[in-house]
């Protein structure tokens, strides 16, 4: 029996988290991705419940008063953060919870939970998140250049996290995170109930 796990992936925008995000939850059924609440509005190819669940302004606040959220954040003028039920309800099932949330979020969410795993997703060089931002065609030229303005402020936390995930290739990384996870599971400190089955024989 695998212990629950509670992960946290950061990384800027344009680095490919996403993706390796996607091609985890194909591993293992007991892999989640917990989906995040916002204030802003959803893009054309988002969905609600799937990309997030969309709130106003005053029903966001009013989740945050209930203490609904494990932490939460106001990025680019909106609001973001993780629902509490899922993410415990999830951990107490024994599944892996993935939470694909910026810094200041993995930071609280460490706080709160120390047990969590903090991995973030670099790109080769910042040369190359350059070119996988315009790349993508999806962002005006102001939109690239406050990503990777962004991105240069997220790379100040690169040693609060616990692991870096090297992005030189999608496959690559996607093995390096599931070999993270892996050998988290299989630490001496989450396996208790195996430790007492062969400690008094
Ligand atoms: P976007 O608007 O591009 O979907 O997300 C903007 C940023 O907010 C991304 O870095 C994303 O990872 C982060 N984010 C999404 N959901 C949450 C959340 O629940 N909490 C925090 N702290 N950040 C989040």
């Amino acid at each position: 029996m695998n212990p629950g796990l509670l992960v946290v992936i950061s990384g800027p925008a344009g680095v490919g988290k996403g993706t390796i995000v996607r091609k985890m939850l194909e591993k293992d059924p007991r892999f989640v991705l917990s989906v995040s609440a916002t204030s802003r509005s959803p893009r054309p190819n988002e969905s609600e419940g799937k990309s997030y669940y969309y709130k106003t302004r005053e029903q966001f606040e009013e989740m945050i008063k209930n203490n609904e959220l494990i932490e939460w954040v106001e990025y680019c003028g909106n609001y973001y953060g993780t629902p509490r039920d899922f993410v415990c309800d999830e951990i107490k099932k024994g599944n892996v919870v993935i939470l694909e949330i910026e810094v200041d979020g993995a930071l609280n969410v460490k706080r709160l939970f120390p047990d969590c795993v903090l991995c973030f997703v670099i790109p080769p060089d910042f040369e190359e998140l350059e070119k996988r931002l315009r790349g993508r065609g999806t962002d005006t030229e102001e939109a690239i250049t406050r990503r990777l303005a962004r991105a240069k402020e997220e790379f100040k936390y690169l040693e609060e996290y616990d692991y870096l995930i090297l992005n030189d290739c999608i496959d690559n990384a996607t093995e390096r995170f599931f070999s993270i996870i892996q050998a988290e599971q299989m630490r001496t400190k989450r396996n208790q109930s195996l430790i007492n089955r062969f400690k008094n024989i």
